[in-house]
């Protein structure tokens, strides 16, 4: 759940760069003749990304009976994608927005492939619209394979059109002590807007995030586990406390939605566990 800066590429540049070398003549005329439609169809995206009306836009739209959805979807493939073409470049433009090479969406995993926000299955029409392409990992990528808005509240987070970045959202809870347990989850906050919380808490849900981070918690907590319990032993409580404080703001200066972040929080705010009941 990061924010990215949109990519300024247009649609019409992405369908220029990827129709320069292509051997179908008529295919190629009918594409220019129709960058009126696609940018049009862009703006319309746009607006309804902006809005929450994704599941009002219907599916398959064609523009023409050359230039068709199986067509376009051929261009994002074969041209925009595929390496040693002249438009693998703009593909590798929006790579490079991943924040430190991240996925944006569960903000864990290595960006390695170019998501279609829409699918493009059932969108062929945004196969190439900038807007509707983002960095993501295979996980996230394929783990929303098919999944569409059918109300306000089901649009996932978008990278470029939602910032959350200011504020501390994502919570860890210390479920028990004692052969420690955790669990992750969008924190209440009284004045957030009560839509962009059901959105977050579907992107939370939709991705899997609780199950990513908790699982990725219980390691970093093996790995430190004896470390805590030697600065309780031998330096007492109030170390020990010192010590989660500092690892919980050296992670939030970097990130205060990180699930490193949250484990730190969670494990220096609990004074069950600053009292020593994890040994
Ligand atoms: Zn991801």
């Amino acid at each position: 759940m990061k924010f990215i800066v949109k990519p300024e590429i247009t649609v019409e540049a992405v369908l220029t760069a990827c129709i320069s070398n292509l051997s179908d003549v008529a295919l190629k005329d009918e594409y220019t003749a129709k960058v009126r439609i696609l940018k049009s169809h862009e703006n319309i995206l746009e607006r309804k990304i902006r809005s929450l009306e994704l599941h009002t836009i219907p599916q398959n739209v064609q523009i023409s009976a050359i230039a068709n959805e199986t067509a376009l979807k051929k261009l994002y493939t074969d041209k925009l994608s595929k390496k040693g073409q002249l438009a693998r470049e703009i593909y590798d433009d929006i790579m490079i927005l991943a924040p430190n090479e991240k996925c944006p969406y569960c903000n864990h995993r290595p960006a390695d492939t170019l998501d279609h926000f829409l699918p493009k299955a059932n969108f062929p029409i945004y196969s190439i619209t900038p807007i509707n392409l983002l960095p993501a990992c295979t996980q996230c990528n394929k783990g929303k394979l098919g999944s569409i808005p059918t109300r306000a509240s089901e649009h996932t987070l978008h990278p470029y059109f939602d910032n959350i970045e200011d504020i501390q959202w994502l919570e860890c809870i210390i479920v028990q002590v004692k052969k420690i347990k955790f669990e992750f989850r969008v924190k209440h906050l009284p004045r957030t807007d009560v839509m962009l919380r059901r959105r977050m808490e579907h992107h939370f849900a939709s991705y899997g995030l609780n199950e990513l981070y908790k699982s990725q918690a219980s390691s970093e907590y093996m790995n430190i586990e004896s470390h805590l319990k030697r600065i309780f032993n031998n330096k007492g409580k109030e170390e020990l406390r010192e010590f989660l404080f500092e690892a919980y703001l050296s992670r939030a200066e970097v990130d205060i939605n990180s699930w490193q972040t949250a484990l730190y929080k969670a494990l220096h705010d609990n004074e069950d566990f600053i009292e020593g009941k994890f040994l």
